[in-house]
């Protein structure tokens, strides 16, 4: 049996361990893909410390990581567009394909989704198995680690896309990878003001590189009626992109939002209560982000990428999946943009 190294949830407490595990056996309508490099996500961290979504979520023995870039190393028999050397990535969602929303081609509406290193096993590791239906071909002339976050460059994407933006003025609270990325979306496409909000320094920091018009600390700051007129704006942000998952942020963008304002939420929000009336005798529209649609997140951001959007000051630290220890730690402590995993042999 051949065998690879693989980053796996193999104990019920904090932490990751490299096993040597089997290497997936191609079926029929399967990809083999040898992993050049992964980018680790916040859902990778939930699992590494075991928390209580964590625990009643990840079976125990999963190779985990769902964020990747490789070369097509072998194909199914009932393959035929993808062949060896082929450089793809992969939606981290396998749908079922015989839904209603997936029947229409709304797959990213799929009730009953299997995720990629959350509910079978994952890119964090030398070979990934996918179905043919989930293999993104890639540009290579983008580089390898932009590439390797497509996952939440496509969330960035989706959310930041949801609403027109050319010449609106924008908020997007939080500035952790996803929120980052999506500033630099909204310059691309012709946004006004953007204001991102935070509480780490270090992130704020990059949010300018990334475009950001002004990029507020929470701690010492807010966004308000104030705010508003020191940029020359007069009723109120247009689009609003959550992407802190914290309930104080989200109150204060729906106090700062115009009537008729739109709101994209992806961050993960816990039950948490708002002012109602504010969405109501406003007249907002909430609209909340899951994944990327399939496929036309993945060809806007490829095109937008050839167009010249520059994502890559969010990647900010490069490991070895050997050091996956120092990167982890890296990562938890807040101090990163987006982290890389290289899988080459050394
Ligand atoms: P992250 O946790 O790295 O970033 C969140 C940022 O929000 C952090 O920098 C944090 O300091 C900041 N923050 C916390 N409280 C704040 C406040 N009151 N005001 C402003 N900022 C505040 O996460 P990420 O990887 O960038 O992802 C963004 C969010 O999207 C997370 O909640 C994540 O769980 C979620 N997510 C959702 C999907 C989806 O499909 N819906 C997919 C990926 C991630
Ligand atoms: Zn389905």
């Amino acid at each position: 049996m051949r065998t690879m190294k693989a980053l796996v949830k193999a104990k019920p407490e904090q932490g990751l361990w490299l096993q040597e595990v089997p290497v997936p056996t191609v079926g029929l309508n399967d990809v083999l893909i040898r992993v050049l490099k992964t980018s680790i996500c916040g859902t990778d961290v939930h699992i590494w410390d075991w928390d209580a979504w964590a625990q009643k979520t990840i079976p125990l023995g999963l190779t985990i990581g769902h964020e990747f870039v490789g070369v097509v190393e072998e194909v199914g028999s009932n393959v035929h567009d993808y062949a060896r050397g082929d450089l793809v990535s992969g939606e981290g969602h396998v749908v079922c394909g015989r839904c209603r929303n997936c029947l229409a081609g709304r797959r990213h509406l799929c009730a009953k989704t299997v995720g990629v290193g959350v509910n079978r096993d994952g890119a964090y590791a030398e070979y990934l198995l996918l179905p043919v239906t989930n293999v993104w071909p890639c540009d290579p002339s983008i580089p390898l680690e932009v590439l390797s976050a497509f996952d939440p460059l496509g969330n960035a994407t989706h959310t930041a896309l949801s609403f027109d933006v050319l010449g609106e003025d924008v908020l997007i609270t939080g500035a952790g990878p996803i929120g980052l990325m999506a500033t630099a979306i909204a310059r691309h496409c012709g946004a006004r003001h953007i204001v991102v909000t935070d509480m780490n320094p270090y992130r704020l920091e990059l949010a300018k590189r990334l475009g950001a018009t002004l990029a507020l600390d929470v701690r010492t700051q807010t966004v308000d009626a104030e705010l508003q007129r020191s940029l020359g704006m007069k009723e109120g942000f247009d689009v609003g992109m959550e992407m802190s998952g914290n309930p104080a942020a989200f109150r204060m963008m729906l106090q700062n939002m115009c009537h008729g304002g739109k709101i994209a939420m992806l961050g993960l929000l816990p039950p948490a209560e708002i002012d109602w009336s504010l969405v109501i005798f406003n007249g907002l529209t909430l609209k909340g982000i899951y994944g990327r649609e399939m496929y036309e997140t993945w060809y806007k951001m490829t095109m937008m990428i050839q167009c010249g959007l520059d994502v890559t000051p969010v990647i900010t630290h490069r490991f070895h999946y050997t050091e996956f220890e120092q990167a982890f730690a890296v990562m938890r402590s807040g101090q990163s943009g987006k982290v890389i995993l290289d899988w080459s042999e050394r």
